[in-house]
C-alpha cells in the first residue's frame, strides 16, 4: 500500500459519526480508503452481479411457463440486451475502473435491468402481464442490497429505474388503472427502503474503516515510539555510541558467535590518558566535548562489523569480531596514532601535548575460548600494564599471545 497514512485521531472519528448525512471522507483519507478497500470492492461487485444476472435470466424460465408467446421478446431482453450490458460492466470493472465509474457502471446496470422487464411486460398481451410492475421491486433489492451502492449511487439509479418504471405502468392499457397505484406505491416503497439501508450501510462501513485506520495508525506510533526507546536505552547521550547496556548485551552475543563459527573474537579496553587532568585544567564543558571527539575519532577508525561503546566515564570497549591477535594489534594501533593524530591539546600537566589513549586488548579463540567475564579482565589487566608502562600504548593480554595466527 503505497498511500501515506494520513493523520487520523479520535476527534477525527467522532468528527465523521456527527457530520451531517454526508457520507464522504475528505481527500487523502477517501484516497487511503480506496487503496485499501477498492480491490475487495471490484471483487463483491463482480460476484454479486453475476449472481444477479443469473437469477435476472432465470426468470426466462418464468415467461417460458406462463407468457409462451412472448419467450421471444423476453429472451431478446434478458440475454441480448441486460446480460450482454451487465457482462460487460462487469468486464470493465474487473480490468480496473475508477471508483466513480465502477459504481456508475452497476448502476447502469439497474436502468438497464429495469428497462429490459418493462418492455418485456409490455410486450405481454395475457392478463399474467398485471403481476410484472410488482415484481420490478426485485431490481431495487438488487442495486441497493446485493450490489450495496453506494448512496449517491443507489439513489440515482434508483430513481432513474423508477422513472422507466412509471412510464410503462403508467402508459395507457399497459394493466388494470385501479391497479396502477399499488404497482407505483410498492415500487417507491421498496425505492426508499432499500436506498436508506444502502445509506445506513455505507455509513457503518465508513466508521468501521476509519476506526480500523485510527488503531493502525495508533499502533504504528507506539511501536515507532517503543523502537525509539529501545535506542534511546542503548546510547549513550555524550558520544552517540552505544552505552554500558548495549554492550552487555553485545557481549555475550559475539561471545556466542565466535563458538558458533569458530572465528577469535577480540576485545580492546581504551581509557584516556590523564583525563582528571584535562577537566582540571579545561573545565569540564571541554572534557566532554574531548570525549565527543575522541569517540569520533575512534568511530571512523573502525570497521564497519566492529562494535565500540562508551563503557564508563572516560573508558571505551570495542569488540572485534572476528580478529585475531594480529588483526586487533593492527587496529589498536591504528586508534593509538589516530587519537594523537586529532592533535586535542592537552596541556593540563607537563611533558603532555596532546590527548592520547592507552588500550588493554585480549582475544578469545575458538576452541580455547574465553567467558565474557574472564576475557573482560584479561583486557582490564592488560589497559593497566599500559598504564603503568607510561600511557599512550597498546598491551595484549597474555592469555592471548599463544593464538597469534
Ligand atoms: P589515567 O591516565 O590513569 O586514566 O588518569 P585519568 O585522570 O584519566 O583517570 P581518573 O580515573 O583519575 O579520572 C577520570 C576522569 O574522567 C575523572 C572525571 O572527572 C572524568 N570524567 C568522567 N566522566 C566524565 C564526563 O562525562 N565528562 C567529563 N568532562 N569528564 C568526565
Ligand atoms: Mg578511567
Ligand atoms: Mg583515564
Amino acid at each position: 500500500m503505497s498511500t501515506p497514512a494520513p493523520t487520523l485521531d479520535a476527534p477525527l472519528v467522532d468528527l465523521y459519526s456527527q457530520q451531517a448525512w454526508h457520507l464522504g471522507f475528505a481527500p487523502d483519507i477517501e484516497a487511503r480508503y480506496e487503496a485499501d478497500t477498492g480491490l475487495q470492492r471490484s471483487r463483491d461487485l463482480q460476484l454479486a452481479g453475476l449472481v444477479a444476472l443469473c437469477v435476472y435470466d432465470l426468470f426466462l424460465f418464468n415467461d417460458w411457463l406462463i407468457r409462451p408467446e412472448v419467450l421471444g421478446v423476453a429472451l431478446f431482453w434478458r440475454l441480448g440486451v441486460v446480460s450482454v450490458f451487465g457482462l460487460l460492466m462487469l468486464a470493465l470493472i474487473r480490468r480496473g475502473l475508477p471508483p466513480r465509474w465502477r459504481e456508475a457502471a452497476m448502476g447502469c446496470t439497474i436502468v438497464v435491468a429495469m428497462w429490459g422487464s418493462s418492455m418485456i411486460f409490455r410486450a405481454t398481451a395475457s392478463d399474467v402481464g398485471v403481476y410484472d410492475p410488482f415484481m420490478f421491486s426485485l431490481v431495487f433489492l438488487a442495486g441497493n442490497i446485493v450490489f450495496q451502492l453506494r448512496f449517491v449511487v443507489a439513489l440515482s439509479s434508483s430513481a432513474a429505474a423508477l422513472m422507466v418504471a412509471a412510464v410503462h405502468v403508467l402508459s395507457p392499457g399497459a394493466m388494470p388503472d385501479t391497479a396502477k397505484p399499488f404497482a407505483l406505491a410498492l415500487l417507491l416503497a421498496t425505492l426508499i427502503f432499500t436506498v436508506l439501508a444502502c445509506y445506513r450501510l455505507e455509513r457503518s462501513e465508513r466508521r468501521a474503516y476509519l476506526l480500523i485506520l485510527r488503531e493502525t495508525n495508533r499502533s504504528q506510533a507506539a511501536l515507532q515510539t517503543a523502537g525509539q526507546m529501545t535506542t534511546l536505552s542503548l546510547t549513550d547521550a555524550l558520544t552517540q555510541l552505544a552505552n554500558r547496556r548495549a554492550f552487555d548485551l553485545e557481549l555475550p552475543k559475539r561471545h556466542d558467535e565466535a563458538l558458533r563459527t569458530g572465528q577469535p573474537l577480540a576485545m580492546l579496553l581504551i581509557d584516556i590518558d590523564h583525563f582528571k587532568r584535562f577537566n582540571d585544567h579545561y573545565g569540564h564543558p571541554a572534557g566532554d566535548a574531548c570525549l565527543r571527539r575522541v569517540a569520533d575519532v575512534m568511530r571512523d577508525a573502525l570497521r564497519e562489523r566492529d562494535f565500540i561503546a562508551r563503557i564508563g566515564g572516560e573508558e571505551f570497549a570495542v569488540l572485534l569480531s572476528p580478529a585475531n591477535a594480529a588483526t586487533a594489534g593492527q587496529l589498536a594501533e591504528r586508534l593509538l596514532r589516530q587519537v594523537e593524530q586529532a592533535a586535542m591539546p592537552h596541556e593540563g600537566l607537563p611533558g603532555q601535548q596532546v590527548v592520547t589513549i592507552s588500550l588493554g586488548l585480549a582475544v578469545s579463540t575458538p576452541p580455547r575460548t574465553v567467558e565474557p567475564a574472564s576475557l573482560m579482565a584479561a583486557a582490564d589487566a592488560a589497559l593497566y600494564d599500559a598504564k603503568r608502562h607510561g600511557r599512550n600504548r597498546w598491551v595484549m593480554a597474555p592469555s592471548a599471545s599463544p593464538d597469534v595466527d
